[in-house]
C-alpha cells in the first residue's frame, strides 16, 4: 500500500470498481472495491494479464476502446447497451432469494497518473437496470391493455348501435353499426341534430316524456320509430343516458339502440287479420279488456258498431270463395275509409266487423254508421257485384262489463237483419 500514488489511494476509497491496464491488458492497479467484490486481491492480479482472470471479456472491443481512449484522450463506454456483464459480480439481494449478477456500466478513460494506460471504471447500475426493466414491463402491459381495449372497442363499434350527442341534441359520434343500420356515413350524421332520425309517426308526448326524463338526469328507455337515410322506417329499442361531469353538469347524451324490427313485425302480425290487414279479434278483445280498468271519460266515451255483410254466403256460393275474399277486403277498405283516425276497426269473425267510435255521442255515431252502410252499398266488389251490410250499434255505459255492450250491439244487428237487412239499428 505504501507505494500507492495519490489517485490510487483515492480510488481505493470509492464504492465502484476501478482498475488500470495498458494496451496489452496488463493490470497495474486494482482497487479495494474490486478486491472485495471479485475475491481477487490486488497482489494477485497486478502485473498479470486481465485475460488470465476474465477470459470471457471481449478483448477485441476492449482493445479498440483502450486505443480510442488513448488516442483521443476522452473516456468511452465499453458497451453502451450495458447488457453485457463485464466482470461478473454476484450481488446478494436481501429481499430476493435468487442471487443476481450486477448490471454494470463500464467506462474506459485515459489514466492521468501513468502514460499509455487507461482506467477502467465499473459502475453498479443494477437499480437503474431494474427500474428500466420494470418500466419496459409496465409499458408492455399498457400496450397489451390498449390492444385489448382497441379490440373491444372494435367489437362494440361493429355490434352495438351507439349515438352520442351534445346536450342540445347535436350528433357528435356514432358507431359503425348505427351508421350501417340507418344507411348513413358517419360524417353525414356528425354535426346534424338527432331529430333528423325522427319518423314523425310517434306522438309528441313521447318525445316530451323522453326529454323530461333525460334532462332530470335519468336514463330513458323506450321503443322509437326512426328514419333511415332513404326514408324507410325502422323500429329500435333505445336507451338514452345523460352523462354528467364531476360538477354534475350535463355534458352529453349517450344513446344505445337495438334493432326490434322483427319484434315489431311479430307484434303486428299477432294483432292483424291476414286477409284484410285490419286488426283482428285478439286486438279488439285486448282493447275491450283494458276499458273496464280505465274509467276516465276519454277512454270510456265510445260507441260499438257491429257490421255484418248481408247474404254473404250467397256471394261465396255464386262467385266462389276467392271473390268472397275480395269482397271482404273491399268492405274492410270501405269501412276504414269512412272512419276517423282515432276510431278502431277489427275483423271480428268471418264477414263480421266490429268498430269502436271514440269520443262521440249516440246521434253522431248513428250518422257515421249510416254513412258506412251507404258507402258499402256503393262499393262494387270485383267491379260489378253489389254488396250490403247490416249494422247494430250501442253506446258503452260507464262501469258496465263490455260483454254487455257487445250483447246490445249484437241484438241491434239481429233486429236489422230481421227487419230486411241493409239497415242501421241502435239498442239503448
Ligand atoms: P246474413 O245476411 O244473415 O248475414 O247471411 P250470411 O250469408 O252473410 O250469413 P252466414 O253466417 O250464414 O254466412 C257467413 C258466410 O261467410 C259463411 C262462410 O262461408 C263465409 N265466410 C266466413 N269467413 C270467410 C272468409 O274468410 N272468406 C270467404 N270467402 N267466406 C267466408
Ligand atoms: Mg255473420
Ligand atoms: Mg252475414
Amino acid at each position: 500500500m505504501d507505494d500507492l500514488k495519490f489517485p490510487e489511494i483515492l480510488l481505493n476509497s470509492l464504492e465502484n470498481g476501478h482498475f488500470v491496464i495498458d494496451e496489452n491488458f496488463t493490470v497495474t492497479y486494482w482497487n479495494r472495491w474490486l478486491s472485495i467484490n471479485t475475491q481477487i486481491t490486488s497482489e494477485e492480479i497486478v502485473g498479470k494479464s486481465l485475460k488470465d482472470f476474465f477470459p470471457k471479456i471481449n478483448y477485441k472491443i476492449l482493445q479498440r476502446k483502450i486505443r480510442t481512449a488513448l488516442r483521443l484522450s476522452t473516456p468511452t463506454f465499453y458497451d453502451s447497451n450495458s447488457n453485457t456483464i463485464f466482470i461478473p459480480i454476484v450481488r446478494n439481494k436481501v429481499t430476493k432469494t435468487a442471487l443476481k449478477l450486477m448490471q454494470q456500466q463500464v467506462t474506459i478513460s485515459p489514466y492521468i497518473a501513468t502514460e499509455n494506460t487507461v482506467m477502467v471504471s465499473i459502475y453498479n447500475i443494477s437499480e437503474l437496470h431494474e427500474t428500466k426493466l420494470s418500466l419496459v414491463k409496465e409499458i408492455e402491459k399498457v400496450n397489451e391493455l390498449n390492444e385489448t381495449l382497441e379490440h373491444n372497442q372494435d367489437i362494440i363499434d361493429k355490434n352495438i348501435m351507439i349515438m352520442k350527442t351534445t346536450p342540445d341534441g347535436t350528433i357528435t359520434d356514432t358507431s359503425s353499426l348505427f351508421c350501417e343500420f340507418f344507411g348513413y356515413k358517419k360524417n353525414e350524421l356528425i354535426g346534424k341534430k338527432a331529430s333528423v332520425l325522427k319518423s314523425g309517426n310517434l306522438p309528441n308526448s313521447l318525445y316530451k316524456e323522453l326529454w323530461n326524463t333525460v334532462t332530470h338526469e335519468k336514463s330513458w328507455s323506450g321503443e322509437v320509430e326512426n328514419l333511415t337515410s332513404t326514408g324507410n322506417k325502422k323500429w329500435v329499442q333505445s336507451r338514452i343516458t345523460p352523462i354528467l361531469d364531476d360538477d354534475g353538469v350535463l355534458i352529453e347524451f349517450n344513446a344505445v339502440y337495438q334493432d326490434i324490427e322483427n319484434k315489431k313485425l311479430i307484434e303486428e302480425l299477432y294483432i292483424t287479420d291476414p286477409l284484410t290487414q285490419i286488426y283482428n279479434r285478439r286486438y279488439f278483445d285486448q282493447l275491450m279488456n283494458t276499458i273496464s280498468k280505465k274509467q276516465r271519460k276519454a277512454d270510456t266515451d265510445f260507441v260499438i258498431l257491429i257490421a255484418d255483410i248481408d247474404h254473404f254466403k250467397s256471394i261465396n256460393d255464386t262467385y266462389g270463395h276467392q271473390v268472397g275474399d275480395e269482397a271482404l277486403k273491399d268492405v274492410a277498405t270501405t269501412l276504414k275509409g269512412t272512419l276517423r283516425d282515432n276510431d278502431v276497426i277489427a275483423r271480428w269473425g268471418g264477414e263480421e266487423f266490429v268498430i269502436m267510435l271514440r269520443n262521440i255521442g249516440l246521434e253522431e255515431a248513428q250518422m257515421i254508421a249510416e254513412k258506412i252502410r251507404a258507402n258499402v252499398q256503393t262499393t262494387k266488389v270485383c267491379d260489378n257485384i253489389d254488396i250490403t251490410t247490416s249494422i247494430g250499434l250501442t253506446k258503452y255505459i260507464l262501469g258496465e262489463d263490455t260483454n254487455l255492450t257487445f250483447k246490445r250491439a249484437d241484438n241491434a244487428l239481429l233486429k236489422a237483419k230481421a227487419s230486411g237487412r241493409n239497415l242501421v239499428l241502435t239498442e239503448l
